[in-house]
């Protein structure tokens, strides 16, 4: 049995990003016109989704968030209507690009896809290599500051850490000595390898 001919319907407008969710009923979908989703940030109003009941099915028009092509999918209308939550993926990509199903999971699900899309995205792979260095770099010095092991030539272990776009750099809150660790490859290794550090 069907017991619900409500749901909601998510997706990211492609013109602004914004996440969509609209909730819809089944005399949403009634006739043969088509239901066109409107983006709901007052400025935009891109027309991205579109849903077109045929005999018993509906055609579903998604302009893609991810590509940029419209991608037409015919779903059952029962399989609309049945499904406690399903996804509508780009052909292309394999994300999600229309989601249907209650609000909430929606919006966790989409917030949970616009992560992957952002890593994705980021085709620049140095930037996590580079992240990843400072993680370390990060970690050893911690490790290193435990064991007391770092120090300053004035005999003073009271050092702060602080990081910034150049690397890391300690400083003896006593005398004012400091001394900058670099984040790269290099630099890593040399920090890796030693037991203590010195300020001098
Ligand atoms: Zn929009
Ligand atoms: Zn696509
Ligand atoms: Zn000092």
């Amino acid at each position: 049995m069907i017991k619900e001919f409500k749901k909601s319907i998510g997706y990211i407008c492609p013109f602004c990003s914004t996440i969509v969710t609209k909730d819809v009923n089944l005399f949403d979908f009634s006739g043969q016109n088509a239901s066109p989703f409107l983006c709901s940030k007052d400025d935009c109003r891109a027309l991205s989704v579109s849903i077109t009941p045929k005999k018993d099915k509906y055609s579903i028009t998604v302009n893609c968030p991810i590509c940029g092509e419209p991608h037409i999918f015919n779903i059952k209308k029962v399989t609309f209507w049945k499904s406690d939550f399903f996804v509508l993926h780009c052909p292309e990509t394999g994300f999600g690009i229309l989601f249907i199903g209650s609000s909430e999971r929606i919006r966790s699900e989409i917030n949970r896809q616009e992560e992957l899309i952002a890593e994705f995205e980021s085709e620049d792979v140095t930037i996590g290599d580079e992240l990843s260095n400072i993680f370390d770099t990060v970690e050893h010095i911690n490790e290193l500051s435990k064991k007391d092991a770092i120090y300053c030539s004035c005999g003073s272990r009271n050092i702060a850490i602080e990081i910034d776009n150049d690397g890391i750099t300690l400083s003896c809150k006593d005398c004012g000595k400091s001394k900058c660790v670099k984040t790269d490859m290099e630099s890593l290794q040399t920090l890796l390898n030693a037991s203590t550090i010195v300020l001098d």
